[in-house]
Formats: C-alpha cells, structure tokens, sequence
C-alpha cells in the first residue's frame, strides 16, 4: 500500500489570492486593520501561523484564544464568498487527471497534508470538485506546525486502511521547500511540484526524491509510484 498526502495551494489548485484576501477582511473587520498580510509570504506556511505573524506584525502581540476563535470563524465566511468569484481561481496542470490515475490505482490512497483548516481547505477544494478524492487529512486546524499537521496525517492514513505504512511508501506531495522539509524529517518520500510560488532550481536545493515541474504529464509520477514498489 502506498498513501500519497497532497498539499493543496500551489499543487493541486491555487485560489486566485482568494485566500490572502480572506484573511486579510477578518482582520480588517476584527481589529479595522487594512493590509494586515502585506510583506508576509504565506506560501507553505499553515493558517494559523500565518495568523500568529499576522497579529505579531500588526498588534505587536499574539491573538488571544478568543481573538483566534472570531479570526478563523472570519476568515472561513469571506473564504466561502471569496473562493467561488475568484478570478484567478485555477486548477494545476494535469491534476484532474492525475488524481483520477491514482483513484484507480490498486493499492493506493489519497489523502491532504496541508496548511489550511479543515474548513478552509474543503471551501478551496470544492470550487473544482475535488473534495471527493481525499477523505481524510492533516491540517492547520491540527496542528500550527507543519511537520506534526504531516505526523497527524500520516497516521489517519494508517488508520484508515488499517495497517502501518513504510515511511517509503508515504509520500508528501508539495509546492514549497516546507513540504520537502516535512517529509524529509519524518523520513518519508517527497515529491515537489513547481507550478506555485517557487521554481524547478529553487525547489532542488532542498534535495526533494522527486521533483517535477507540474503534472501535465501524469506518467512520469506514476512510473515513480511503480518503481518504488520493488
Ligand atoms: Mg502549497
């Protein structure tokens, strides 16, 4: 069995900025605070990180718990609003394709490794109807860490077929040096994706197993996939 987690912003879709610009009205109608993402670089990073930079930056503190509660209950209604009239909404190159291969594929599951809430990352998903590839999943509203939000969704991977997985047969699918720094920790195979903010050279610093600049050609992922079997 093989269990491939994907990040979401940057490999399987990107939101158009439907996102930052969600984030940005809750802090807005919170604290009445314009531009509160600017110079923040939210790219592999997970919600409520990027909302613990957000408050540090402009309330020179962390959000306290009930700040936190009204912030992501914010965010997640002008999520809901801003993601279906995202302009710049798209889906990754290939991607449909490649996650109906895999859907069929004997012997492997899908599921999330990703920043976003759970919420959030099923508001993202369903613009493009992808929601029921992945029944399972680490996110932000897990953890704020990364790598743990990864442990967690390695392990409800585990759960959901019943049995313990090779680390080699876990495979953490991303955009960023994050996602290929996650996996690298928890030892298991990391595949990078170049279509969201960095390129092909930048992603192979961090010595990802695999590095791929989309998936418009599914092949090349799946011959991976099948010669890792051996
Ligand atoms: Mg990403």
């Amino acid at each position: 069995m093989k269990a491939i987690l994907f990040d979401i912003d940057g490999t399987l879709i990107l939101s158009g900025g439907a996102g930052s610009r969600a984030l940005s009205q809750a802090f807005e109608k919170l604290f009445c605070l314009d531009n509160a993402l600017d110079g923040i670089k939210p790219d592999g990073k997970t919600d409520p990180a990027i909302i613990r930079e957000m408050c540090r930056k402009t309330l020179g503190r962390d959000c306290r718990a009930e700040e936190l509660e009204s912030l992501n209950k914010q965010y997640l209604s002008f999520l809901r609003r801003e993601v279906p009239e995202s302009p710049g909404y798209r889906v990754m190159p290939g991607i449909p394709e490649l996650l109906k291969h895999l859907e069929l594929k004997e012997g492997v599951i899908m599921g999330l490794a990703t920043g976003n809430l759970e919420e959030g990352a099923r508001i993202k998903l369903g613009r493009a109807g992808l929601n029921r590839y992945f029944r399972f999943g680490g996110f932000g509203s897990d953890c704020e860490d990364r790598v743990e939000l990864t442990r967690i969704a390695i392990s409800r991977s585990q759960e959901f077929i019943g049995q313990e997985l090779k680390k080699q047969d876990i495979y953490i699918v991303g955009d960023t040096p994050f996602d290929i720094q996650s996996s690298t920790l928890l030892g298991t195979t990391s595949v990078a994706v170049a279509t969201g903010s960095y390129s092909i050279a930048q992603l192979k610093e961090w010595q990802p197993d695999y590095l791929f600049p989309n998936f418009s050609d599914p092949e090349p992922f799946l011959n991976a996939l099948s010669l890792i079997a051996n």
